[in-house]
């Protein structure tokens, strides 16, 4: 069986051996055979040895924004804490960079979108533009760094044009995490969402940063004391504890980011002399030095998905779609790109394990796959004289 070429790691990060262990031993612990059950709010010992367990995750991913645990909210993922953020901060105008994920576009219809410019990089004069008049009732929220084209985005001068409008601001930092540093304090933003399974934890869990002293956030989740009161259900213990042991590890991540990005700088140097007319989009801008965002022109993203599958690749449509359908990327189209050829960009994302013979194999195919383009849309039509 041939090896596939995982090369989606923005959308989900394979697990370490590690992490799978400590999910796996906290099942264990919980088995019927060990006797325990154990619910962190529960008084007694068995409770209280997973209280523990939960906590030290919470150090962990807390130390992983350079944030203080009592800030941390452990949620269903990152789009969950997007929400809680977009939902319950009470600011009546909503401002967002129209290249966020939809967890932030799409959880109030009134959102006011700032476009990118064309390196992907949010406008800032668009941004102060729609920030005045707002009197200090506003929420601003601009990622840390793009899924889609790993562009890099401003923070430092987001909060400082936000501050001006005494605005609240959130940072999705979903994709930053185990890429680059995230150090809250310098970043200066009031809240910042985290995911576990793009740092090569499990799925389905993830984190609400909220610094102390920012106003409280309305728990959308309501029901429980948990999580302080701030996210109420009974947490995804398995998961939180697999959480903290990738926050723990993520700075090795950070580590092998020089080496991940030669390999990528070396595929787009391969794809763009074999094919003048790709596109890279966002090379112009300082980037996540595992994602590349590709343009062929005239070829749709999906069956370019396709076809690199059949060969074995996987690979995404611009960002991984979530209804499993393709839809041209919002993310392109914010910088200005219109939606046909949005529509022919596809997302490689390489992470730790990526080496030399996966870009040999991407690069064979995806050139494979222009040069077959090329030829079908040179073929004479059939019946022509
Ligand atoms: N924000 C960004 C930038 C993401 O890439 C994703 C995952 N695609 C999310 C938020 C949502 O994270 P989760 O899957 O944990 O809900």
């Amino acid at each position: 069986m041939t090896r596939t070429v995982y090369l989606d790691w923005n959308a989900t990060a394979p697990v370490s051996a590690e992490v799978a262990a400590a999910v796996s031993d906290a099942m264990t612990a919980a088995m019927m055979e060990s006797g325990t059950g154990g619910n962190p709010s529960s008084i007694h010992g068995p409770g209280r040895k997973v209280r523990a367990a939960v906590e030290d995750a919470r150090e962990a991913v807390a130390s992983l924004a350079g944030a203080k645990p009592r800030e941390v909210i452990f949620t269903s993922g990152a789009t969950e804490a997007n929400n809680m953020v977009l939902v319950g901060s009470g600011r009546e105008t909503i401002i967002v960079s129209g290249i966020e994920h939809p967890s932030v576009l799409l959880v109030r219809d009134d959102v006011v979108r700032v476009p990118a410019t064309l390196d992907g990089i949010v406008d800032l004069d668009r941004l102060a533009a729609a920030l005045e008049g707002t009197d200090g009732d506003a929420l601003v929220a601009v990622m840390l760094a793009n899924n889609e084209t790993g562009v890099i985005q401003p923070i430092e001068e987001v909060v400082r044009l936000a501050r001006e409008a005494g605005a609240l601001i959130h940072c999705d930092a979903v994709q930053a995490a185990g890429r680059i540093e995230i150090d809250i304090d310098a970043l200066g933003v009031d809240t910042l969402s985290l995911s576990a399974h793009k740092i090569g934890g499990p799925t389905g869990v993830g984190a609400l940063i909220v610094r102390e002293g920012t106003p409280p956030i309305e728990p959308i989740l309501k029901g429980g004391g948990q999580e302080r009161s701030r996210r109420a259900g009974t947490e995804n213990v398995p998961g939180i504890i697999g959480f903290g042991v990738a926050a723990a590890r993520a700075a090795d991540w950070r580590d092998e980011m020089a080496a991940i990005g030669a390999l990528r700088d070396d595929m787009e140097t391969r794809i763009t002399a074999a094919a003048p007319e790709a596109v890279i989009y966002g090379a112009g801008a300082r980037r996540l030095a595992n994602t590349s965002s590709i343009g062929l022109p005239s070829v749709d993203c999906a069956l370019q998905v396709m076809t690199l599958d059949l060969a074995g690749i996987a690979v995404s449509a611009g960002a991984a779609c979530s209804s499993g359908k393709v839809a041209p990327s919002h993310v392109l189209m914010a910088m200005g790109i219109d939606r046909w050829t949005a529509d022919t960009a596809i997302r490689v994302s390489l992470g730790r394990t990526t080496d030399a013979a996966d870009i040999d194999a991407f690069v064979e195919a995806w050139t494979g796959m222009r040069n077959d383009a090329i030829a079908r849309a040179n073929a004479p039509l059939a019946g022509a004289a």
